[in-house]
């Protein structure tokens, strides 16, 4: 058993599911935020959204996460590394990862929820795509779409891979990407024995699949003492663990 992440040999995600992760990414239209008169603005909360229980780098997926770990391992020092590893508040205001400049320091290991974040300029793109997926997909995933990518717009991007923007939202109305990652994440075995029972007990489910970096690294990180003492109450008031 062990007490964390950090003391299993690196890279931790298989070869194989990495090389699926990123073909997902890869379906993803590149924007450029060259022009932004206020970079890294979308990486962090404003009073308002925070307010409104927004989330910075939400939803991230297990798979996601693990493979943000092993990015972290492998390109940050070991007091970064214990730094980063250790943060577990569900919700800061400010995304851990996020710059002095404004830029995002794992950048190549991203999660989707960031990669989607202004591939679409207007709210009115996402209603278009919702309004053409009635009937074509069951309605809650139209409906979850519309939910989140209305706040997932940014009006200074500028699109790099344009042919690439159909697929995209066909692909995003039908939670195609969600539904590769939860498969992915169900699939895989990265938490080591003690852990997985505390979470199943703590739970009544067998694994986390969506959650955040702080609430991730809490089951992960934290001292096997810790987990087993806290980790119950800790999920409890957890309210963006799925
Ligand atoms: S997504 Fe929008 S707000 Fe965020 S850095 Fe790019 S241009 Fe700026
Ligand atoms: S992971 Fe990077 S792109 Fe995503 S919110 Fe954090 S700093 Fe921004």
């Amino acid at each position: 058993m062990s007490d964390s992440l950090l003391q299993i040999a690196s890279p931790i995600l298989p070869e194989q599911t990495r090389t699926r992760l990123n073909a997902v990414y890869a379906r993803i239209p590149a924007v450029s935020c060259a022009g932004c008169d206020a970079p890294g603005s979308c990486c962090e909360l404003t009073d308002a959204e925070y307010d409104d229980n927004f989330a910075t780098m939400y939803p991230l997926y297990a798979v996601e996460y693990v493979h943000i770990v092993d990015y972290v391992r492998a390109h940050f020092d070991a007091k970064k590394q214990r730094a980063l590893l250790d943060i577990v508040d569900e919700r800061p205001r400010r995304c851990p990862f996020l710059t002095d400049e404004g830029g995002c320091s794992i950048h190549p290991a991203r999660p989707l929820t960031c990669r989607t974040y202004g591939v679409l300029n207007h709210v009115s793109q996402v209603k278009a795509t919702a309004a053409s997926a009635h009937g074509e997909v069951p309605g809650q995933w139209v409906s979850a779409f519309l939910a989140i990518e209305q706040y997932s717009v940014c009006s200074k991007t500028k699109l790099k891979e344009g042919d690439k923007v159909d697929q995209h939202l066909q692909a995003m109305v039908s939670l195609q990407y969600e539904r590769e990652l939860i498969d992915m994440s169900n699939a895989l075995n990265w938490l080591d024995v003690d852990r997985r029972a505390a979470f199943q007990q703590a739970a009544h489910k067998n694994r986390p699949t969506r959650w955040t970096w702080g609430g991730f690294n809490a089951l992960a990180q934290k001292p096997m003492a810790w987990v087993t003492r806290a980790f119950a109450n800790f999920w409890k008031a957890s309210f963006l663990g799925e």
